[in-house]
């Protein structure tokens, strides 16, 4: 019998390495593509009987209905959030979908925190002066992040532990969350408040959240005039959970004294390429790069070998899993 031939979508060579070096990889056919999956290059999975796909791949419906036609019947989402995926036409199509429901939750929240300190601590202000011999400290200050509060919204995997690093920083951490994990708070000096307490009080705040019609913009005109002026406000979730427009206003006023991203309302088709010898297009995009205060990467929080490790193999678990007609891995199936 050949093996389960599976299409790769927006496959850089990271995700090659990490999922060609699982378990029970070998045992299986891959075909690597740079491109993304859209309903435009849905055909190009003809053969393959499963596609491994990622965050800025769009699965909508007629994305999906091209899958079908092409014979693919499972799509093994190499990322946690799904929010890019039409499950009620997958589930309609007769598509078997898979997320990696867990990965290491330290790469993510680390990243926050390395967001975090480099915005607070002006480093990348910094390496780009002293490279260019201004060993000036002027427009450096910083504060401790010791003694003030930070705001988790969202307390699961990544935002606990992004609470719990903070803690170590000796910050008072506020969370808000609508499943709260009281024990975890009790251990580690978290207290739950509500929204607009937390927004209130904190000198930082970080979203974890997954990206649903309800946290849709949760950082817009109205929520960010209740934020503490001068906060630090971080977002390496989903890009659309802040209103960009609003952004801008909010450091255009100053009321915002530092804002690190990792996620970009706009970023499919931009992050993950290297767009150098281009015009940005992105007028937003634009604008964000230019405040001293603004931090982006291009959604790299989960880039760690554990994290790829972690992702390959759950991905390959589940593609060898649908090639022997074994059960497929438990909490990773979406429909
Ligand atoms: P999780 O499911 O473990 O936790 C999400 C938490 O958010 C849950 O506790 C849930 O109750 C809470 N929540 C839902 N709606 C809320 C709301 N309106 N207000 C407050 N809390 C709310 O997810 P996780 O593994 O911690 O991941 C969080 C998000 O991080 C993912 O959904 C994904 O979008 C993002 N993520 C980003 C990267 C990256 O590379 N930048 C990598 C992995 C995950």
């Amino acid at each position: 019998m050949p093996a389960l031939l599976t299409a790769v979508y927006d496959a850089r060579p990271y995700d090659r390495e990490a999922l060609l070096g699982a378990p029970g990889a070998t045992a299986l056919a891959w075909r690597f593509h740079e491109f993304r999956l859209t309903a435009e290059t849905a055909p190009s999975a003809g053969g393959a009987g499963a596609v491994c796909a990622f965050v800025n791949d769009a699965l909508d419906r007629p994305c999906l209905e091209g899958l079908a036609r092409a014979g693919v019947r499972l799509v093994a989402l190499r990322c946690t959030g799904f929010n890019n995926v039409d499950l009620a036409a997958a589930r309609a199509l007769g598509l078997v979908v898979t997320r990696v429901p867990q990965y290491s939750p330290h790469a993510v929240a680390e990243h926050a925190v390395a967001l975090l300190l480099a915005l607070n601590r002006k480093i990348h202000r910094a390496y780009q002066r002293v490279r260019e011999l201004n060993f000036s400290l002027h427009g450096l200050v910083g504060f401790d992040l010791h003694g003030k509060t930070a705001g988790i919204v969202g307390t699961g995997k990544i935002g606990r532990v992004a609470a719990q690093i903070l803690r170590g920083f000796g910050m008072d951490v506020l969370a808000h969350d609508p499943a709260p994990q009281p024990e975890w708070a009790v251990a580690h000096g978290v207290t739950y408040v509500p929204l607009p307490e937390l927004f209130r009080r904190s000198d930082v705040v970080s979203l974890h959240v997954p990206l649903t019609p309800e946290t849709r913009h949760l950082i817009r005109h109205e929520t960010l005039a209740e934020l503490k002026p001068g906060v630090i406000l971080l977002n390496v979730s989903r890009g659309a959970l802040v209103d960009t427009t609003a952004l801008i206003d909010g450091l255009k006023s100053g009321r915002l004294g530092g804002v690190g991203l990792d996620v970009y309302e706009e970023e499919e088709g931009i992050f993950f390429e290297d767009l150098s010898g281009q015009v940005l297009q992105d007028d937003e995009l634009a604008r964000l790069l230019t405040f001293p205060n603004v931090l982006i990467t291009a959604h790299q929080a989960f880039l760690t070998r554990e994290a790829l490790a972690d992702i390959a193999r759950t991905t390959v678990a589940n593609l060898t899993a649908l090639a022997t007609g074994q059960p497929l891995v438990a909490g990773s199936v979406l429909t």
